[in-house]
């Protein structure tokens, strides 16, 4: 075991601070990773105040993260696919048990044995894990992906939450040349979103509230924008769309969406509201159109996500922060004050 600087919360309302941690010394297929990138996700905030209670209940001190990108300083005996001076990511998780159908098909999101990357039962320490908003991080080697040597480093840490997010449900319902593309909500999720269809080769269509997001959505690639208040600008686009992607947590008319696919078209959600969302039958029966949800990735699918956003130059747009600044940013999360996701530059962490 060795000790590792983190930023922790201490309580629900604490907010984050400086601590250090304990982290196990690797192990024959670990990778120790010195930790350059983190990325904050919604979930850190939701995690670190203890708003998911009723189904993965905080445990302090939580030190949030799971959108790492770092350089690998230490190898176990057994790893072949790292070694020291190379760059690694990890995303949301840092093990599964290898064994169930979901992980022999490659899908270990789905492994009823997983272990997340922070707040999740730590099977080598017996306490909870760490994630990355910390100096270093030990995980086993197939959960550390590669990263492709063109990309910036601090846009390459969202694609490990947010990336993966998106691009896993585009490939999964077929988007391509030539498909039509919605994208609900234009944050940290929904930019990804429009980057991907684009480069896809599919029509993006961006749904926002917003219209100063206009010139922004184009900009990421998105061929045209409606603002979802305008319900005549909204229903011209009626039966028309191959595929919606909806990236808004907050509660909505979802129908409105379900009426824009065409025959076997997808709604997916990738925002959770917390409250259920009523759902129109006759909607999906009609053109037989189906409504899904998605979460994050399996690691090979994520490997080749940070694979395409190499051939295509992809990463999110980031601000980058230092780890004091991680406060301030949590508030302007709240305000969707951020384009489009905050990048925390962890050199910052070794003055504390
Ligand atoms: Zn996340
Ligand atoms: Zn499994």
């Amino acid at each position: 075991m060795y000790k590792a600087k983190a930023y922790a919360a201490s309580s629900p309302s604490s907010g984050l601070a400086s601590t250090s941690i304990t982290r196990r010394e690797p192990t024959e297929h670990d990778v120790q990773l010195d930790i350059l990138f983190c990325g904050i996700c919604h979930s850190d905030l939701h995690q670190a105040r203890n708003e998911w209670s009723g189904m993965m209940p905080t445990v302090y001190p939580c030190v949030p993260g799971h959108e790492i990108v770092g350089r690998v300083t230490k190898v176990g005996s057994a790893v072949k696919k790292f070694k020291a001076g190379d760059l690694g990511a990890v995303g949301c998780m840092v093990d599964s048990d290898r064994t169930c159908p979901e992980c022999k098909a490659g899908l270990e999101q789905f492994c009823p044995n997983f272990t997340l990357t922070y707040n999740f039962p730590d099977k080598h320490t017996g306490g909870v894990t760490y994630g990355g908003y910390s100096d270093s991080i030990v995980v086993d080697e197939h959960f550390v992906l590669r990263v492709p040597s063109n990309l910036d480093l601090a846009g390459t840490a969202p694609l490990l939450c947010a990336g993966i997010t998106t691009y896993s449900p585009m490939r999964h319902w077929g988007v391509t040349k030539g498909s039509k593309v919605g994208v609900v909500g234009l944050g940290g999720l929904g930019h990804m979103a429009v980057k991907f269809g684009h480069a896809l080769g599919a029509h993006v269509v961006v749904f926002t509230t917003s219209p100063g997001k206009k010139d922004d959505a184009i900009r990421l690639g998105a061929d045209e924008v409606v603002i979802s208040r305008n319900a005549d600008e909204v229903n011209r686009h009626a039966g028309s769309f191959d595929f919606i992607l909806d990236a808004v947590a907050a509660v909505h008319d979802i129908n409105l969406y379900v009426n824009l696919l065409k025959r076997d078209g997808n709604l997916t959600m990738v925002g959770a509201p917390a409250e259920p969302l009523p759902v129109g039958v006759f909607g999906l029966l009609f053109r037989r159109r189906s409504f899904s949800g998605s979460l994050i990735g399996g690691i090979a699918e994520t490997q080749e996500m940070l694979d395409f956003c190499g051939q295509h130059n992809i990463t999110a747009d980031v601000e980058v922060i230092p780890i004091q600044k991680i406060n301030e940013a949590y508030e302007r999360l709240l305000k969707s004050d951020v384009k489009y996701r905050f990048s925390i530059d962890m050199a910052s962490l070794k003055s504390e």
